[in-house]
Parts: C-alpha cells; sequence; structure tokens
C-alpha cells in the first residue's frame, strides 16, 4: 500500500509507477483529487484507463486516525487524534482576523522541558511521522471542514527536535500539486535549536517563516526556565537569528511568554529590546496561561500593558496575544494536560525516545 499522506505528487506518482509500470498522469490526479476534494473516487478517468485507475485506489493507503474529542471555547477549538499505537496528538484552530491558523504538533510530548509548557512535562514520547503531521491538517480541512489559511508548528513539540519529517510535512502542504497552502502561510517555532536554525537556512524554503521562543531577557533567567539555553545560550541563539536574517526574504517572529515575577519588569523590556537590535523580527507577547498545580502566574494587565508600550518605545513592531482557549487546555503551552486526556484514554506507560 501506498500512503498518500506520507508523498508530495511527484514521490506518489513515482510510487504507483513502480507498483503498475505505467499512469503516472492518472496517479497525479488521483493525488490532486484527495487533496482537493477530500475524497478518491476517479469519475474523470476515461472508461479504458477505468481498471486501472481502480487497482490503484485499491493500492492508495488513505486512511485517517481517529478523532477522540473536539473542545470548544467560543471561537477556539481543540482535536485530539489518536493514531495506531494508542498515542494522541492534539491540534488547535484559531480564528484569525485573516482566517483560521492551525497550529499541529510535531511529536506527542516534549524533550525541551521548558518550565512554563505542560507539554515539557510529558517528556518526549514519540515523534510524529510527517503522515501524521499532514493527517492533522487533512483532518482540520476535510473532516472538519475548516478553511485553513496558516499552519504554525506551535503544538506539542520541538519541530527541530523531528526535522526531516517536519520538513517532509512542509513539502507535502505546500506541494501545489495537492493540498497547496503557501510556503509563507507556513511558521516553525523553536524553543532556540540553533543547528535546527541553520538547517531551516540551508534545507527549506525562504518563504516558510521561522517563530522563536526567547521568553527571557538575559541568560540567567533563559536558563531557568528553558533548559535549551544551557546548550545553546543566547548569544548563540542570535548568531544563528542573524544569520536568518541575512536573506531579505526572511524576518523571525519572537515569541516571549510574559511570566509574573520572572520576565515581565520593563527593564526586562529594555533587555530584550537590546538583544533583539539588528535583527528583522517581529514581538509577540503571550501572557503566561495557567496550568494545574502552578508555580507561575501572568503579569496583570498593567505591567502587560507596560511591557508592550516599552517594546514599541524601543521600536519594536510588537503585539500582545490574547489568551483564548485556557479552559479547554488549548492555549499556548497548555498542550498535553495529563489529567486531562486522561478522561479520554488510557495514557500508555512513558517510553522516552531519544
Ligand atoms: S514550549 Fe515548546 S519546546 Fe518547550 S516544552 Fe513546550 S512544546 Fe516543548
Amino acid at each position: 500500500m501506498v500512503s498518500i499522506f506520507s508523498h508530495t505528487q511527484l514521490s506518489f506518482k513515482q510510487a504507483l509507477f513502480s507498483l503498475f509500470g505505467k499512469g503516472k498522469q492518472h496517479a497525479a490526479s488521483l493525488y490532486s483529487e484527495w487533496f482537493r476534494a477530500g475524497s478518491l473516487q476517479g469519475e474523470w478517468a476515461e472508461p479504458q484507463a477505468q481498471g486501472l485507475v481502480k487497482k490503484m485506489i485499491s493500492a492508495i493507503d488513505c486512511s485517517l486516525p481517529q478523532q477522540i474529542r473536539e473542545h470548544e471555547e467560543g471561537e477556539i477549538s481543540k482535536f485530539l487524534l489518536q493514531f495506531s499505537d494508542q498515542l494522541i496528538s492534539e491540534s488547535v484552530l484559531i480564528p484569525m482576523e485573516s482566517g483560521i491558523t492551525l497550529c499541529i504538533s510535531s511529536q506527542i510530548g516534549c524533550a525541551m522541558g521548558c518550565a512554563f509548557c505542560e507539554t515539557g512535562k510529558m517528556g518526549l514520547l514519540r515523534h510524529l511521522s510527517c503522515c501524521e503531521i499532514v493527517q492533522q491538517a487533512f483532518w482540520a480541512r476535510f473532516v472538519l471542514k475548516k478553511r485553513i489559511r496558516n499552519i504554525v508548528f506551535m503544538g506539542m513539540g520541538e519541530p527541530f527536535d523531528n526535522f526531516d519529517e517536519v520538513r517532509r510535512a512542509v513539502e507535502i502542504l505546500t506541494d501545489e500539486g495537492g493540498f497547496g497552502l503557501g510556503k509563507s502561510r507556513i511558521t516553525l517555532s523553536t524553543s532556540g535549536r540553533v543547528d535546527g536554525i541553520y538547517r531551516m537556512i540551508n534545507e527549506m524554503d525562504p518563504a516558510v517563516n521561522l517563530a522563536v521562543s526567547v521568553n527571557a531577557p538575559n541568560d540567567e533567567v533563559r536558563q531557568k526556565i528553558m533548559p535549551i539555553n544551557r546548550t545553546w545560550n543566547m548569544e548563540q541563539l542570535k548568531e544563528a537569528m542573524r544569520a536568518y536574517c541575512a536573506h531579505p526574504r526572511r524576518e523571525i517572529f519572537v515569541e516571549y511568554v510574559l511570566i509574573q515575577g520572572v520576565n515581565d519588569k520593563v527593564e526586562d523590556a529594555d533587555q530584550l529590546a537590546l538583544y533583539l537590535q539588528g535583527l528583522r523580527v517581529k514581538v509577540n507577547l503571550i501572557p503566561y496561561n495557567p496550568q494545574k498545580r502552578d508555580r507561575f502566574m501572568p503579569p496583570d494587565e498593567t505591567h502587560r500593558e507596560a511591557f508592550l508600550q516599552r517594546m514599541r518605545g524601543h521600536g519594536f513592531h510588537t503585539l500582545l496575544r490574547g489568551t483564548k482557549g485556557q479552559k479547554i487546555m488549548a492555549a499556548c503551552g497548555q498542550l498535553g494536560d495529563v489529567d486531562w486526556r486522561r478522561q479520554y484514554v488510557t495514557i500508555p506507560s512513558r517510553k522516552r525516545e531519544g
């Protein structure tokens, strides 16, 4: 069987050709039909080719994972897909002014261990394959019937920890013969895997966007909340961001989770502004989303506003994000809540991947 979700149109044609020894054009048409209509009928085939097209359809694996649950809070919704090994991905649909943004997962759990993130507490259970990443987008478009305008890799996982599968998924999602999302509609978000930023520079189309979770004004604070800072410190991260910005089409979305008493003072904004100087960036401030058994709190309105204005005063294009989706554990940093997931499924005992 040929898994349609694991292929671009080109590789799909080749895979079917190697099975049947003919019919490349029919394979290309089947691929387009699947990603544009969400079904495989093959009715467009001329009568003499219908036998071949039927055989091709029966050789294609287009099975989907099972949806465990869909939850809504206002305009935000989160859906959980369960794969054959029982593990579950979480994806979030967020309506924005420009259309719906789909936030997808690249791993189940995450090895990065950021202190403010529920997914980090799970540890890494496993990487998602490109097929499983693409299935999340397909599900949103054809099963939930949402018009997806943007896809952000900000769900569970560090995308650069699973670089090859993520890059392949981006190729499939942006294939004009198939899913057809514009490259500039995709954003990969990293906690600061510097090696991944360099790989993105060298291996991916410059139109694909990069977001970097900086989250701290200096190494001392960052080290406390993001263990990755012990591998790549802020200077090394800045070097990589500078290299990324060397391309005229590239700019970076800097993500900064505001945590009360940790990184939310106006002096922190001054230090952050100094750190970001010389980079082409847009800054997104995200008030911390409280979790269960939590030691962190979001700053109050006054502190959020003061931080925002200070960044703008330093000349940075800065937005303060809303805090939608908290009740359904769909907000930033809340995916992977174990108690919440136990309501729907027995979670297998944790086995970490290297
Ligand atoms: S914030 Fe991102 S990188 Fe950090 S633990 Fe959570 S999912 Fe992983």
